[in-house]
């Protein structure tokens, strides 16, 4: 590819095109007649083919200078593919193992050669849909968040690299615009892109917007995530970004990086989980999915407790920043200092993830991107009614979020909303 301008793959140019790159022919061979490409992008922005060949497969990610799912009448920079690329690295440093290998970088062409996640790895959210309850889920999620957002703030990193770090990422302003605009504002007023099962929750969708509080505490928490540059974020962490199999777990798609309060990626996750919870009642036609809600809250209540001891752990042992100095406690024997450092640092973190997480839910069901969990209940009113419960849940736990105290009161409340007719 060299110093040509940018030029998006096809299927067809694919293997001449990069039938010279060295980090593909090495893994996949060199013999470009024998190679297969598809491509299998199912996301909203970008080109991902994968390529076999004799010695094996990978897999290349293509950004385009527009939104895929929209078009050219909606630019957006190639450069997202630079932040991606910089945060698997940082995401690999800090928790090994739990993104695919990466292979090469081609700035000018936005595209990352990277390890091909074959079958049986899919997608967490397809997994969901199908009622998989997977054992290692909670443990592998709760840990990669707890490593990436404990080392890449200031409670670890040497403040110099941090700071600049934050200047890079600082420029991924375009695709923050779209997580400012589209989680943050749109849900709560007549936003263009923004749609609904209508006319089911016309109703409430009326009343949400009209909601006072709920729109001050969605402002609240926008102000937050745009202006508490607490670490790293991967930005965009929903069961769309993760691929599983029955054992293993790797996330994907980090092209949102920004540095963001931790709060952010925790909340976003886990409202994924409760909105998989509040759809399985749609895909109950090949049998009950008791055993999966109950799965799907469990999901959560270790996810937050292996997050919460792994950072606590990290906090322990590895508090090299500038933040709550060990000169200042551990070295003065003042170990208790220290956790009551801890514990105000998790309880603003459970606060606020509790308020991203009831948006995330909100954004989900009336803005522009849906959730295929939802997505795929045929039938409308059943849809409409699952969505109703998740919007109510999101709601509550947004305004509420100071007054809820443990993960599981939330889930009790999540039981009780979904068991209403
Ligand atoms: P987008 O940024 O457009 O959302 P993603 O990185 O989420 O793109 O990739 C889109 C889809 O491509 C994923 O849902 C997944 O099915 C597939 N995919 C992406 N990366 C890999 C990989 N490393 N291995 C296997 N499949 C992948
Ligand atoms: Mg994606
Ligand atoms: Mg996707
Ligand atoms: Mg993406």
């Amino acid at each position: 590819t060299g110093n040509k301008p940018f030029e998006a793959l096809s299927v067809e140019t694919l293997p001449k095109r990069l039938g010279e790159n060295e980090a593909l022919t090495e893994r996949i061979g060199k013999d470009i007649s024998r190679w297969k490409v598809r491509e299998v992008g199912d996301g909203n922005l970008n080109l991902v083919f994968i390529v076999e060949g004799d010695k094996g497969a990978a897999v290349v990610k293509q950004a385009l200078p527009y939104v895929r799912l929209v078009g050219d009448s909606w630019p957006l920079p190639l450069k997202r593919s630079f932040f991606e690329y910089h945060a698997l690295t940082r995401q690999q440093a800090r928790a090994p193992g739990s993104v695919p290998a990466i292979y090469h970088f081609d700035e000018t062409q936005a595209l990352i050669v990277m390890e091909y996640l074959s079958p049986p790895y899919i997608i967490l959210r397809r997994a969901l849909i199908d009622g998989r309850e997977l054992p290692n889920l909670a443990r592998d999620i709760g840990l990669f968040m707890a490593r990436t957002l404990f080392r890449g703030s200031d409670l670890s990193m040497v403040a110099r690299e941090r700071k600049a770090d934050l200047a890079l990422f600082a420029d991924n302003v375009e695709l923050c615009d779209i997580t400012e605009n589209l989680v943050f504002s749109d849900p709560y007023f007549d936003a263009r892109m923004n749609r609904h099962t209508s006319p089911q929750l016309d109703g409430l969708v009326a009343e949400l917007r009209a909601d006072r509080d709920l729109k001050v505490e969605a402002q609240r928490l926008k102000h937050l995530f745009a202006a508490n540059a607490e670490t790293l974020l991967h930005g965009d962490l929903h069961s769309g970004s993760i691929m599983v199999t029955d054992t293993e777990t790797r996330m994907i798609d980090p092209e949102f990086a920004f540095y963001g309060p931790i709060a952010f990626d925790v909340g976003m996750l886990l409202a994924n989980f409760w909105m998989a919870f509040f759809s399985q009642r749609g895909h109950e036609e090949n049998g009950s999915r008791d055993s999966m809600r109950a799965y799907l809250l469990k999901v959560t209540a270790e996810t937050w407790a292996v997050f919460r001891a792994e950072f606590s752990h990290l906090w322990r042992t590895e508090r090299t920043g500038m933040l709550y100095q060990r000169s200042l406690f551990e070295d003065q024997g003042d170990r208790l200092g220290a956790e009551q450092a801890l514990d105000h640092m998790l309880s603003g973190i459970w606060t606020d993830l509790l308020g991203f997480a009831g948006i995330e839910v909100h954004r989900r069901i009336l803005g522009l991107a849906h959730n295929a969990d939802f997505e795929t209940i045929a039938d409308q009113d059943l849809r409409a009614k699952c969505e109703t419960k998740a919007l109510r849940f999101g709601r509550h736990i947004a305004v509420n979020r100071r007054q809820i105290h443990s993960i599981d009161e939330v889930n009790t409340l999540a039981a009780l909303i979904e068991q209403e007719s």
